[in-house]
């Protein structure tokens, strides 16, 4: 690159960086999520530092990695920080670690660290004059905050008045705990109002708002982590400083350790990436500080960040990479996925070239196209994600909507939202593939060693066009015989399933009708009420809206379906065959009666296992974690599933912990 664009590139970066300071600080609204904007940020940071000579004193003062990008909002009186209340320089590695470590022996030689969470909120600093809380103001930009005494008053945990009389300044976070946040959206959704992205912003946008008696509501919390000019307190290591803030009853966090070596610090590091699972606050990294205070002086500061203490902040689950082409899939029940081919590239281990982009809106609100830079994500147990744009290469043209079924050629159509399309064809062959692929499937029918390379040979050999077709298979034993790479043996085998399978239960026979919405769980309370496959024809769905166990979206789409006289004829073919399903209950003790159950993180067996062992013993497995969940059954990397039980004290247990409960049964 040349100076010239080198230096245009870092103002870009400025720029877009600002923008989104603004976004998050002040308009307490973000426009990226943090992983991309710590991606960029180091980005430009590199730049700034590798190509300094190339810039003018001004221009690297005023960039965003200079200074707190922050400003007062007006409603609030503005209020000068004495001594600045600044950011924390970030450490993404161990190495970061140690040259954070050789800056202090400069000055120390005997030294030891007090390491702590990052709390994910906003900074606060507390005033008091002869024990009684005075002044409350936001960092701000680090110089000039905003007063917010008023709504500071109205969270509980924060001492209005204490015993130590001494003029004090205490600094630390206000947070929101991940239940209250969990209960303040549901309440915002409920009354049809935005909800906030996540309890940072939910924290910062209740603490900057007018109506203190709204911050009441909310039910803010605070640690507090500093005492400010420690020596006219007799203060003189972090340690003591934590030791006087609980001495005076401030809210401290009890996660924190005095250790005295790198390694000691990569032990705490490694604990609390599970520990901060467990928390009901969010954190965002832990904080290394320099214990003893005597050399902090020595140590200095930029204009932005101190250096006796450093953030470090774990590997963000996410990559760069671009995209190569966006395409869309077809399901079996014609619903349209958008996707992304990707330039392959290693993610958490793993090689990705594709990642999904949901639906149309989903593109057109990241204005993603192809040839793009973009951030991709994967996140625990979902499939790679495209969450961002890190560069648009084409800023003319937008993606378009892709107007047809690529199968078929027919006009896709939207539901209202716009957020669901699908391809309506019932002759589409995709749709066609895709519903025999899954007609055959263990989750439904059944068939030995009938996957996807064997359905898309039958078809190609025009064997198969409707899953009745399965039944007529055994009409061409000579042909499927003499198929290359068929044995007798295996053809054999899988007849036999084929023939088997029309004893199987009705909820496996609904599941594998391809209908909208209809999932193996609301297959199975379906066949519970229908009870025999002769019956479903006639059902009246409209009436299972009473059992509040679904929703008017899934009682319209078997309406829909069922009307449909080629899908009656489908049923009525099935019936004639001699599938006459029937439900069976597979419930076999009642040990979980009443009980729900959510799974989360990598177990040692596939999740359907536990799941059967749950449903079998009466119990319900659901997606989501609510009030009324009764355990979240725990594997290894577990997501935030696991913070949002914490958060609602829900009974947590892991694979030991389920089998005891299931052998106490018996
Ligand atoms: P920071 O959050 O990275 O670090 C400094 C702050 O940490 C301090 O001011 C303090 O408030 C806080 N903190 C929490 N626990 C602490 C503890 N135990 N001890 C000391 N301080 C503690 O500060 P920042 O520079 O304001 O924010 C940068 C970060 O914010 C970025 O890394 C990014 O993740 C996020 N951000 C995101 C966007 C976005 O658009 N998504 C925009 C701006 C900033």
């Amino acid at each position: 690159m040349t100076k010239e664009e080198i230096r245009n590139k870092v103002f870009e970066l400025q720029k877009k960086i600002s923008e989104w300071d603004n976004a998050y600080y002040n308009l307490d609204n973000p426009l990226v999520e943090d992983a991309v904007y710590d991606i960029e940020i180091l980005k430009l940071i590199k730049l700034e530092q590798q190509y300094a000579s190339y810039f003018t004193y001004e221009e690297l003062k005023n960039s965003p990695t200079q200074r707190i990008n922050a400003s007062s909002l007006t409603q609030f009186e503005k209020v000068r920080h004495e001594i600045p209340m600044l950011s924390l320089n970030k450490a993404y590695s161990l190495s970061e670690i140690s040259k954070f470590i050789d800056n202090i022996k400069k000055v120390a030689n005997s030294f030891s660290f007090f390491v702590e969470p990052k709390i994910d909120g906003l900074s606060i600093s507390l005033k008091y004059k002869n024990g009684k809380l005075i002044q409350a103001a936001t960092r701000g930009d680090g110089l000039v905050g905003e007063n917010v005494t008023e709504n500071v008053m109205q969270i509980a945990s924060i001492p209005k008045q204490i015993s130590y009389l001494k003029d004090l300044e205490v600094r630390g976070e206000v947070y929101l705990p991940i239940s209250q946040f969990l209960k303040l959206n549901k309440t915002l959704e409920k009354g049809k109002f935005n909800t906030f992205a996540n309890p940072r912003n939910a924290a910062a946008g209740t603490l900057r708002q007018l109506d203190s008696a709204i911050v009441y509501e909310r039910k803010l919390s605070a640690f507090l982590y500093y005492v400010v000019s420690p020596q006219e307190h007799n203060i003189s290591t972090m340690e003591q400083a934590f030791d006087f803030l609980q001495k005076h009853n401030f809210p401290i966090t009890n996660v924190f350790k005095v250790v005295n070596s790198i390694d000691e610090i990569q032990k705490f590091i490694d604990d609390f990436a599970t520990e901060k699972l467990t928390l009901d606050y969010e954190t965002d990294g832990i904080v290394i500080k320099l214990n003893e205070l005597e050399f902090y002086n020595a140590l200095g500061q930029t204009q932005k960040f101190p250096h006796s203490a450093i953030a470090f902040k774990y590997e963000p689950n996410v990559a760069k990479t671009i995209i190569k082409d966006i395409f869309i899939t077809i399901g079996r029940t014609g619903l349209v996925t958008y996707n992304a081919k990707l330039e392959p590239t290693e993610l958490s281990g793993s090689l990705i070239s594709f990642a999904t982009l949901n639906n149309f809106n989903y593109v057109r609100d990241l204005n993603l196209n192809i040839n793009d830079m973009v951030y991709i994500k994967k996140a625990g147990e979902i499939i790679p994600c495209v969450i961002g744009l890190a560069n648009q290469k084409n800023t003319i043209d937008y993606f378009k909507r892709i107007e047809n079924c690529p199968y078929c050629n027919s006009k896709l159509i939207a539901n209202e939202t716009f957020l669901e399309e699908y391809c309506e064809n019932e002759n589409c062959p995709e749709i066609n593939r895709k519903k025999l692929i899954h007609f055959a499937s263990k989750e439904c029918m059944n068939f030995f060693s009938v996957g996807e390379k064997i359905i898309n040979k039958f078809i190609e050999l025009k064997l198969l066009y409707t899953p009745l077709d399965f039944y007529k298979l055994k009409d061409k034993i000579e042909l499927l015989v003499n198929l290359e790479n068929f044995g007798h043996k295996s053809i054999m085998k899988m007849l036999t399933t084929i023939e088997e399978s029309k004893n199987v239960s009705l909820d496996r026979v609904i599941f594998a009708l391809s209908i909208k919405h209809i999932g193996t769980k609301v297959a199975n309370f379906i066949a519970s009420k229908v009870l025999e496959l002769k019956n479903f024809l006639s059902f009246d769905f409209a009436s299972l809206i009473n059992y509040n166990e679904i929703g008017e979206k899934i009682t319209s789409s078997l309406i829909d379906w069922v009307s449909k006289d080629s899908n009656k004829d489908f049923v009525n073919k099935l019936l004639e065959i001699g599938i006459n399903a029937k439900y069976v209950s597979n419930v076999k003790s009642k040990l979980f009666e009443n009980k729900t159950f959510v799974i989360t993180g990598t177990l040692s067996k596939p999740r359907t296992y536990f799941e059967n062992l749950i449903l079998e013993n009466g119990g319900k497995v659901v997606n989501t974690v609510s009030q009324k969940t009764s355990y979240l059954l725990v594997g290894e990397n577990p997501g935030s599933k696991l913070q949002k039980a914490n958060s609602l004290k829900i009974e947590i247990i892991n694979e030991q912990t389920f089998d005891d409960i299931l052998k106490s049964d018996f």
